[in-house]
């Protein structure tokens, strides 16, 4: 039963109804691994929820373009505090749609038509937003890439520093979406402030572990920060945008009226809701317990013959060169969904295979964390993965048939926050 209960929609819309609790009954009985993907709480699904979708509130609080903002105001007013204390910053906004817009109003904020930006390149664990081919930001802005080196699969700190001296360009981004290792924010800030570029951290995938003290902090090293608010921090899908005080005026006017209309105030109040959670000392011990989790499932890993980009890990992410187990990713990552086990395929560094069909497998622990897994289970888990892709080399169904057995039996004593199996 979804919790909160969806009796309305279960009458008005059984087809929808019958999606969302067959989606709920996936998620209870997967080993949810995308390194992007996590369960929020139930009040955070409440706020998401609430009549505050009815709302439209253009502008900032004081401020609006509508009447009736009463309430608004002050929802918004606490999600903002809430992340400046959170993440001691001097200015937040946290009316992004999502984390790609909120890295576009970075670019409008900062940066004229033409400019260069640098940014990790996206095989290599970079963001389409931070200067790709493909997205806005590589076509209407000129993109620099660093690179991680070959031998030791972290960021080549001495080619962003030449490559900074050499394209000077107006953005240097660090962070990204597969990135096993910590992000050395004071030497990206040396390097910035040699060359004169705003750095801006995108930390998307680690603002839990930073929030809950398991990863540095970029603030005080960037003066701009981006991140979304549904990943390891374990809220609403959103984004905010932290920043020095100095910078607060070109953000804001960035996002709206720059590039966005109404804020999602349903989604603010649910931001609003989880920085309060990522604030309680549980917190804390979470995100300390996903890294934990993260390297016992790596070590275990390593010792199945898996070779890990970079080696391990420091953070939620590990990043699986399969080129040794003579299956590519996609098929992997297919063959263990089957197996009960929902993770994504994903290029390594170097990778001499195409981007829709690399040669690796991304997983993140922060979601089985939530669920209470702790470092015992990762062995296990490392076991089941490892039978997954030996059974897809040898295109054994039922051998994943089995696994996924296991995987539901074992979950099924780790309730799920937002849906429980009707007893
Ligand atoms: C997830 C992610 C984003 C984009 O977030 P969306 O909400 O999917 O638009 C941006 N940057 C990084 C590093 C990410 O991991």
């Amino acid at each position: 039963m979804h919790e909160p209960a969806i009796p309305h929609l279960r009458d008005g819309d059984p087809e929808i109804a019958g999606l969302v609790e067959a989606e709920a009954r996936r998620q209870f009985e997967k080993i949810r691994l995308i390194a992007s993907e996590n369960y929020v709480s139930p009040a955070v699904l409440e706020a998401t929820g609430s009549v505050l979708t009815n709302k439209y509130s253009e502008g900032y609080a004081g401020r609006r373009y509508y009447e009736g903002q009463q309430n608004i105001d002050p929802v918004e007013l606490l999600a903002i505090d809430r992340a400046k204390a959170l993440f001691g910053a001097e200015h937040a906004n946290v009316q992004p749609y999502s984390g790609s817009p909120a890295n576009l109003a970075v670019y409008l904020a900062f940066l004229e038509p033409g400019d260069t930006v640098m940014g990790l390149s996206l095989p290599m664990g970079g963001h389409l937003t931070h200067g790709w081919t493909v997205s806005a930001t590589g076509k209407w802005f000129r993109p620099v890439r660093y690179e991680v080196r070959a031998d030791t699969g972290r960021v080549d700190m001495d080619q962003v520093r030449d490559l900074a001296l050499n394209e000077r360009p107006k953005v240097i981004w660090c962070g990204g979406t597969a990135i096993p290792r910590t992000i050395d924010f004071p030497a990206f800030a040396e390097i910035a402030r040699e060359v004169g570029a705003v750095l801006v951290a995108d930390v998307a995938h680690i603002a839990g572990l930073i929030a809950g003290g398991a990863h540095p902090s970029p603030v005080g090293h960037a003066e701009v920060v981006t991140t979304t608010t549904h990943k390891t921090l374990r809220g609403p899908r959103g984004a905010m945008i932290l920043s020095t005080g100095e910078h607060a005026k070109a953000i804001d006017r960035a996002v709206f009226p720059g590039l966005q209309g109404g804020p999602h105030d349903h989604t603010t109040a649910a931001i609003a809701v989880a920085l309060k959670e990522a604030a309680a000392p549980e917190f804390a011990r979470y995100a300390r317990q996903i890294v934990a989790n993260a390297r016992a499932l790596a070590a275990a890993l390593l010792e199945r013959g898996y070779d890990l980009v970079s080696g391990g890990t420091d953070n939620h992410l590990v990043l699986i060169d399969l080129t040794n187990k003579g299956v590519p990713g996609k098929p992997a990552a297919q063959a263990l969904d089957r197996a009960g086990i929902e993770l994504n395929y994903n290029a390594v560094p170097f990778d001499p295979r195409t981007p829709f069909d690399p040669s690796g497998l991304r997983l993140g622990t922060a979601a089985i964390t939530t669920r209470g897994l702790t470092e015992e289970r990762m062995p296990q888990i490392a076991g089941w993965i490892d039978e997954a892709v030996q059974a897809a080399a040898k295109q054994d169904e039922a051998a994943l048939g089995r696994v996924a057995g296991q995987v539901r039996d074992m979950l099924a004593a780790h309730p799920m926050p937002g849906w429980a199996p009707t007893p």
